[in-house]
C-alpha cells in the first residue's frame, strides 16, 4: 500500500501518529508517545516532527501531514481556543509553527471533526450519508458529517454538542464555565466525579464500568450502574435534541466512556428513542469503530483534501 499522508493525533495525554495508505491506515505504522502538556507548545511540535521524521524513514518523500487537535482551529491552523489540558496551546500558531519545522504544507483540524472524518471514510461511517459525531470522553465532541464532509461552522465550532443544554438538570457548571451543559454531566470525569458524590470513594472510569459490568446480582455495585446510566440518560436526550435539529441518518459515538460498551450505549439508545420526534427517533446510535485511531486517520485524509 502506498503510503500519502502521515496523520497525527495531539491529545492531552497522547500523541499517536501514522501512516495513511490508499486503503487507510497501514498497518503497524502508528506510534504513540506521551504529550509533554506541560513544558510549552514548543516541546510537543519538536516531538510531532520527530515523530513525522521517524515514520518517513530516510530518504522518502515528503508526505503530506495532517494534524487532529483539541481546540477550536483557525484556518491557518492556529489553536483560535482550547481548554488548559496543554499550557499555553490557546493561541499558538500550530500549523505555522509545524510548517516552518517541516518545510511543506501543514493541515490542522479539529480532532473531533478529524474522528468524524475518519469513520466516515474508513469506519462506520462509510455506509452512511450523514451522521452525527459524538466522542464522550475528557469531554464530549461532537461532529456533524453531511454530504461528503464535516460541518466545521463559520468559527469551527459546529456540532459541540456537550457546550448545549442539558434537560432538566440542576444547574452545574461546564469546563467552558457556562452552567449546566451536557459535558458537566456526561463526560467521564463528571462520571467519576459523581460516584465519588455518591461512595465517598474516588474509582477512574474504567473501575468503575468494571464495578457495573459485575452486576448486581454478581455482587457488583449498584451506584456504578446509576451513575453510568444517569451520564448515558442524559446524552441520549442531549443527542435526540441535536438530531430533532439536524434530522440524519445516524449518531456515531466514540471517545473512552462510548468504550465502557453496550451497558452505557444502550442506556443511550433508550433515552435517545424516548426523547427524539418520531422521524429521527428511528436513527441508529453505533458505536465508533476506528477507536482511538480516528483522529490520526481523519487528519491524515484531511491532508489529502484540496
Ligand atoms: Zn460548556
Amino acid at each position: 500500500m502506498m503510503a500519502l499522508a502521515i496523520g497525527i493525533d495531539i491529545g492531552g495525554t497522547k500523541m499517536s501518529a501514522g501512516v495513511i495508505g490508499s486503503r487507510g491506515l497501514v498497518d503497524g505504522s502508528v506510534i504513540t508517545e506521551d504529550t509533554p502538556a506541560f513544558t510549552g507548545p514548543e516541546t510537543i511540535v519538536a516531538l510531532a516532527v520527530e515523530m513525522v521524521n521517524s515514520l518517513e524513514g530516510v530518504g522518502d518523500a515528503s508526505l503530506a501531514v495532517g494534524v487532529g487537535s483539541a481546540g477550536v482551529i483557525g484556518a491557518d491552523g492556529s489553536i483560535l481556543s482550547a481548554t488548559n489540558s496543554i499550557r499555553g496551546w490557546q493561541g499558538f500558531e500550530l500549523g505555522p509553527s509545524m510548517m516552518k519545522e517541516l518545510g511543506r504544507p501543514v493541515r490542522v483540524i479539529n480532532d473531533v471533526h478529524a474522528a468524524a472524518l475518519g469513520e466516515a471514510r474508513l469506519g462506520i461511517g462509510k455506509s452512511l450519508e450523514s451522521f452525527l459525531m459524538v466522542t464522550v470522553g475528557t469531554g464530549v465532541g461532537g461532529a456533524i458529517y453531511r454530504n461528503g464532509q464535516f460541518l466545521a461552522g463559520v468559527s469551527g465550532t459546529a456540532g459541540s454538542l456537550g457546550h448545549t443544554a442539558a434537560r432538566n438538570q440542576l444547574p452545574r457548571v461546564c469546563t467552558c464555565g457556562q452552567a449546566g451543559h451536557i459535558e458537566a454531566y456526561a463526560s467521564g470525569p463528571a462520571i467519576e466525579q459523581a460516584y465519588a458524590d455518591a461512595t465517598g470513594r474516588k474509582f477512574r472510569l474504567k473501575e468503575i464500568a468494571a464495578l457495573a459490568a459485575g452486576g448486581e446480582h454478581l455482587g457488583g455495585d449498584v451506584v456504578a450502574c446509576e451513575v453510568i446510566h444517569s451520564a448515558a440518560a442524559i446524552l441520549g436526550v442531549g443527542l435526540a435534541d441535536a438530531m430533532n435539529l439536524e434530522d440524519l441518518d445516524a449518531v456515531v459515538i466514540g471517545g473512552g466512556v462510548a468504550s465502557i460498551g453496550e451497558l452505557y450505549l444502550e442506556a443511550v439508545r433508550a433515552a435517545y428513542a424516548a426523547a427524539a420526534l418520531p422521524g429521527p427517533s428511528r436513527a441508529a446510535i453505533h458505536s465508533a469503530t476506528l477507536g482511538p485511531l480516528a483522529t490520526v486517520a481523519g487528519a491524515g485524509l484531511y491532508a489529502l483534501q484540496e
